[in-house]
């Protein structure tokens, strides 16, 4: 056993040892597209062709509208999405890991692992043994591998022979042969949607060596939008209008294509009102430093703001007696003394001590401008209500159109991708495919 994992990394790692390539457009002469669009860069990992086997098994496109939540087919009604849902096997709703943030959660779906497996346990955080901080916002601690763990979606494909592409998704730029798509594209908030459609159109219809058979997409509106005008507010049915058209766009192009396409669409978690009446001050104890503000707050020895990652902090116990004075809405742990359900016990890298707040409360340090007054966040437990919970729909071949199933953790959705192509999980994950077998024909 111990052999073979030796022999799937090393031959993991001489697949991506080169360095990644920027590619010109793949050529693609049979290709019509509806518009003309300037499509992005891609950039190519040097991967072998798909097998003869790879070649064999079908398609799927994971799709991640950010921050959709649960019930918000039901209450803005989109035309397109509404009728997707119904030719779809759903879950009643995506339980996120915690916290539900968009880089864990992205991760989670892509790993089968809980964040502090997979080790991008929030948006934002220091990691002493690396003496880095990670932040999404940072492009050169993202792509940095050394942050990763576990073996991706991209590279248990590639490891068995099979193409993977991705069109935006956390952790496909990493520097590591586990997280590696064939193809891929850096990040870009303001990216064209029709350019996407075109690409991943263009994806599909390469030569069948080439196509790749598991490609992600991603858009962040559903998101911004949630953030600044709420769950529930006009601004976000208009953005979910303008992404359902995007949608129906590319499903129609892909239902154009003869081939074997399954379609699920996910999200990392939901949305929920953030009221100015529920935000407490938060004293940052002496000797500490602090990231994160709102649903929940790490903290870590204060060397570490100056790149000093010798220190440790300052005794705890009396710190964690400060925070937790008087708490009514929130509460501080330990990461090894948290609650089991919320699986950060092993997460070291979320500080000395990370503090939860209760749903729908914010909690402010002092120190930080808060993220403004935004009516709508998330980042809070999964278990407490179902407004941290997002969709998973996915529709055909390998999916009973019509099916709706209970509401299942995010760990399982590895399992279950990598069920319909077909690769087998050697290695240890979190999740299984049992929970969501039944959404399958
Ligand atoms: P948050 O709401 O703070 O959990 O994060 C949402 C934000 O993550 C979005 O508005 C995007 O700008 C950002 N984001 C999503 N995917 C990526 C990515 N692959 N690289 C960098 N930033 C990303
Ligand atoms: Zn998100
Ligand atoms: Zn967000």
């Amino acid at each position: 056993m111990q052999f073979k994992q030796l022999l799937f990394a090393l031959a993991l790692a001489a697949l991506v040892a080169c360095q990644p390539i920027e590619q010109t457009q793949p050529p693609a002469p049979s290709v019509k597209p509806l518009l003309s669009v300037p499509l992005a860069k891609v950039i190519e990992n040097p991967q072998p062709d798909n097998s003869a086997w790879a070649q064999q098994q079908p398609y799927v496109l994971m799709i991640s509208l950010d921050g959709f939540r649960w019930d918000y087919v039901d209450m803005y009604k989109p035309k397109f999405l509404s009728r997707f849902v119904a030719e779809s096997a759903r879950l009643e709703g995506l339980r996120p890991s915690y916290p539900s943030k968009t880089f864990p959660n992205h991760i989670t779906l892509v790993t089968g692992l809980y964040p502090q497996n997979h080790g991008i346990v929030a948006n934002d955080f220091y990691e002493s043994e690396l003496q880095k901080r990670y932040r999404l916002k940072d492009r050169e601690a993202v792509r940095d591998g050394r942050f990763y763990k576990g073996l991706s979606i991209w590279g248990l494909a590639a490891g068995q022979g099979m193409r993977s592409a991705s069109y935006f998704w956390p952790s496909s730029e990493a520097n590591s042969p586990a997280f590696a798509p064939s193809y891929y594209l850096p990040y870009d908030h303001h990216g064209d949607h029709m350019a996407r459609v075109e690409q991943i159109v263009r994806w599909l219809e390469l030569p069948p060596a080439k196509r790749p058979h598991f490609i992600n997409l991603y858009f962040h509106e559903t998101d911004t939008a949630g953030h600044h005008y709420g769950p529930g507010s006009a601004e976000l049915g208009e953005t979910i209008n303008q992404i359902d058209k995007v949608l129906e766009t590319l499903v129609r192009r892909l239902d154009a294509l003869d081939l074997a396409i399954n379609i699920v669409l996910v999200s990392d978690h939901g949305m929920t009102p953030a009221p100015e009446a529920k935000r407490i001050p938060l004293v940052v104890p002496a000797g500490y430093t602090s990231l994160g503000n709102g649903p929940n707050v790490q903290l870590y020895p204060a060397a570490y703001k100056q790149g000093d990652y010798r220190q440790s902090a300052p005794d705890p116990e009396q710190a964690l007696a400060q925070l937790n004075q008087a708490a009514e809405h929130h509460r501080c742990y330990r990461p090894e003394q948290a609650p089991a359900p919320l699986h950060i016990d092993k997460a070291r890298r979320l500080g000395t001590i990370v503090c939860v707040a209760e749903a729908g409360w914010s909690l402010m340090t002092r120190s930080k401008k808060y993220r403004a007054l935004s009516p709508g966040n998330h980042g809070w437990s999964p278990l407490e209500g179902q407004d941290m919970h997002g969709i998973f729909y996915g529709r055909g071949p390998a999916f009973k159109p019509g099916f709706v199933h209970p509401r299942q953790d995010n760990i399982h959705v590895y399992p279950l991708l990598a069920h319909i192509l077909g690769l087998n999980i050697e290695h240890s994950i979190d999740g299984r495919l049992g929970p969501m077998k039944a959404l399958l024909k």
